[in-house]
């Protein structure tokens, strides 16, 4: 049995090394007898890149290591919470001293309200909010009010936007099902799929079309305002304040799903970045500084509907926990102290992306790199990439040998061409250069 070699060859080794004796590819076989695919989510599996999944032992600002002592630089920063990188000292003093009082109740705590009052002062829209444990619980709440508070049934999405994988919003192509190219997931009832209307991104024609067939029947339009879910793409002038015009116009409400912007781009997210005023905004990644910890708010009328003041059911037993409210209070703290960390991030994206653009240039690949803020993709396409179809042009198997001779090289990229690069507040001054220097070696072999 694999484990008990491992047991055994972790015994003869020496004794103060932290990292597994065993290779990657040992430890997922043993993943693998256990845990479908060998992970509990699958991009992680590493299929669209060809690649054994790397086993992780820890990570320390720009760095993770994994369980044969291999470092790299981490574009991925655990799919974009980690803004400061690995175990910023700050969040790590705050959690370890809630963990001192418990770690959690199932009763009310002043953090709850201190976080709260955080995210509304930076978000206008949101004048209420309320605490839940992923991205998607928060997306299927968001859609539930919305439909409790129109009393209607149907939703828009946009093609190539994930909203996590709740029943209602998993009807198209998404994070990884992009990757998977599946038409949706067994499981889902047809019902319900046929309550959600799917519409191309970044395309207000269409999108007025459908409101003018079934505008009166739809309670809510859901949308990334920064797409990151079929790797970055940005909105063209005008799509998200057609999205809001027609929201209003027909009564339907507008919901943006901030899970990866919210206090990504900036603090008050993408639509303090744009200047917009959706009615309920989803939260996650950041606002958890690493711990499962999302949200959902918005309208004060809309959030006075939910139990116990109104009709509309949501709860969690987790939902406020006391180690993850700390981390994401000590995130936003330290994200409100920095004053030019925004800018930061930007100069170093930027500065990747151009990199990245004439390093491809060189080479004579198609390429196409897409960037907002901190948040970049390069898409192996001539572009531009503007929409699913778009980005779904790219050459998949060409990402995939990048992926692989970037993980030699030592930098961790997202193992799907439709997904974001993210840079951190934990990254060196020279950190770029080195990942430039390391990526012109790594083309150099494709
Ligand atoms: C990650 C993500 C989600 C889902 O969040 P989980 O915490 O993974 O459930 C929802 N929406 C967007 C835009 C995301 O990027």
């Amino acid at each position: 049995m694999p484990h008990t070699k491992s047991r055994q060859a972790q015994k003869s080794k020496d004794k103060t090394s932290p990292y597994s004796p065993c290779s990657h590819e040992e430890l997922y076989q043993e993943a693998c007898q256990v845990i479908p695919g060998g992970v509990n989510s699958p991009v992680r599996a590493c299929q669209a890149v060809g690649a054994v999944p790397r086993f992780v032992k820890r990570g320390l600002g720009s760095r993770i290591y994994d369980e044969n002592g291999v470092e790299y630089i981490d574009l991925v920063c655990s799919w974009g919470p980690l803004i400061f990188g690995h175990r910023p000292p700050s969040v790590a003093k705050a959690v370890s001293a809630a963990l001192d009082f418990g770690s959690t109740f199932g009763a009310p705590t002043i953090a709850e309200t201190t976080l709260a009052k955080l995210i509304c002062r930076h978000m206008p829209s949101v004048e209420m909010v309320r605490l839940v444990s992923s991205g998607t619980e928060a997306a299927m709440s968001a859609i539930r009010l919305a439909r409790g508070a129109t009393n209607r049934d149907r939703i828009i999405k946009f093609n190539g936007c994930y909203h996590g994988h709740a029943d209602s919003l998993l009807v198209a192509a998404g994070s990884g099902l992009a990757t998977f190219s599946l038409p949706g997931s067994l499981g889902v009832p047809k019902a319900l799929a046929n309550l959600t209307i799917t519409c191309p991104y970044n395309d207000p024609e269409s999108l007025t079309e459908i409101f003018r067939q079934i505008g009166h029947e739809v309670a809510a339009v859901i949308v990334e305002p920064i797409a990151g879910n079929m790797g970055v793409v940005p909105p063209k002038p005008g799509f998200l304040e057609t999205a809001q015009n027609l929201c209003r116009e027909y009564g339907a409400l507008l919901i943006f799903d901030e899970v990866i912007t919210g206090f990504r781009v900036g603090l008050g997210g993408a639509q303090g970045f744009y200047g917009l005023k959706p009615d309920l905004t989803v939260l996650g990644k950041v606002i958890g500084g690493g711990l499962p910890l999302a949200a959902f708010g918005g309208r004060r009328d809309l959030m006075e509907l939910l139990a116990p003041l109104g009709g509309v059911y949501q709860a969690g037993t987790l939902s406020g926990n006391p180690l993850a409210v700390a981390a994401g209070i000590a995130t936003i703290e330290r994200l409100e102290e920095e004053k030019g960390l925004y800018g930061r991030l930007d100069f170093m994206s930027s500065r990747l992306a151009e990199g990245l653009t004439e390093l491809a240039k060189t080479k004579g690949l198609p390429s196409c790199v897409n960037r907002v803020g901190s948040m970049s993709t390069l898409f192996f396409t001539e572009g531009p990439v503007y929409d699913f179809d778009s980005a779904s042009r790219s050459d998949t198997w060409l990402y995939g040998a990048w992926y692989r001779a970037m993980l030699k090289e030592g930098v961790w990229l997202p193992p799907s061409q439709f997904e974001t690069m993210f840079v951190s507040a934990g990254f060196l001054f020279d950190e770029i250069d080195i990942i430039l220097d390391r990526a012109e070696n790594a083309l150099a072999t494709l």
